[in-house]
């Protein structure tokens, strides 16, 4: 039996109910996050990988949405490593934390209600692919905007337009959407950033262009400099996406996974290009506490 924290303690999973009152359920308002926490087997240690920068972005997120807990980041990490241990895994997880307005009252708004914090894990080893490559499809679902529901957000409402443009791409035959802002350029995946490599440097869209700043983007970042590997953040068009030479999406979930195909035109050769594999390579390494240098990314669970 699963152990799970709900309503500021830790309770087996059955205990973990919610009334279908609640407030944020009706509303789409409920702010989460998704981390992981890697096995490095060697070890036989598990590491969480940027639980801090997680809690730090759902605090943001919060503070859009008029929304306190009692528990603070540093807490709220100490408490997620409570929860990979009282688990006991030894495999891959995901760390799924969700905060929402509890109140059982009918009515979309940001004031006057209670947040509480959940916090839950699942044993998840690639969301999509990481290794041969997927096919994408431009979405002709469009990307939210700042002045809609920001997708700066993590928020559950957003996930509809992220579920339409995944749906669509599904239906399609692809394995994944790249959906363009409302200027038309590329914004994101439906649940991941994405990067472009061409002429030797990666590009990707800047944070003003609808995107959830994403906390593997800064990583892939960090990598890409650290190997000499100029980054700039601009807009993308759309149909520099199939000239570019190498694609991949990054994300908690999604890791490195690299994009052969969009829009039935291969990218590049039609196979995991060369960046895209050392940014990858480096990328695994690190999560599991491998490499010196990436050290800070992690925390060993003991
Ligand atoms: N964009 C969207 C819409 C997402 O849902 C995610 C996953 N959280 C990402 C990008 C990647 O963000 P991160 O690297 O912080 O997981």
């Amino acid at each position: 039996m699963a152990i799970v924290y709900f309503e500021n303690r830790f309770v087996e999973e059955e205990e973990a109910k919610i009334s279908i009152k609640t407030n944020s359920f009706h509303y789409g308002t409920a702010v989460f996050e998704g981390i992981r926490a890697y096995y490095n087997r060697e070890e036989d240690t598990m590491y969480g990988l940027f639980f801090k920068e997680h809690y730090q972005r759902l605090f943001q997120n919060m503070r859009i949405l008029n929304m306190e807990i009692e528990e603070t980041v540093d807490e709220l990490v100490d408490i997620t490593a409570e929860l990979v241990k009282k688990n006991n895994h030894k495999e891959d997880v995901y760390i799924r934390p969700i905060v929402y307005f509890a109140d059982l009252a009918i009515g979309p708004k940001l004031i006057g209600y209670k947040a509480k914090i959940a916090i839950y894990t699942l044993p998840l080893g690639d969301y999509i692919d990481t290794n041969k490559g997927i096919k994408a499809k431009v979405s002709s679902w469009t990307r939210l905007n700042d002045n809609m529901i920001p997708p700066r957000l993590k928020v559950t409402g957003a996930y509809v337009n992220s579920a339409m443009a995944k749906t669509e791409a599904l239906l399609n035959g692809a394995d994944e959407a790249i959906v363009l802002n409302q200027k038309g350029y590329v914004a994101e995946g439906s649940a991941e950033n994405i990067f472009i490599v061409r002429n030797g440097k990666l590009i990707t869209p800047p944070v003003s262009e609808d995107i959830l700043e994403g906390i593997t983007r800064n990583a892939v970042m960090d990598i890409a400099k650290d190997i000499g590997i100029p980054v700039i953040e601009r807009s993308i068009s759309r149909t520099e996406l199939y000239v570019a030479d190498e694609v991949f999406f990054c994300g908690t979930g999604a890791q490195i996974s690299p994009v052969v195909e969009i829009d039935q035109k291969k990218i590049g050769n039609g196979e995991v290009g060369p960046i895209t594999k050392k940014i990858k390579d480096i990328y695994f390494d690190a999560v599991r506490g491998k490499i010196e240098k990436y050290r800070h990314w992690v925390i060993p669970i003991k």
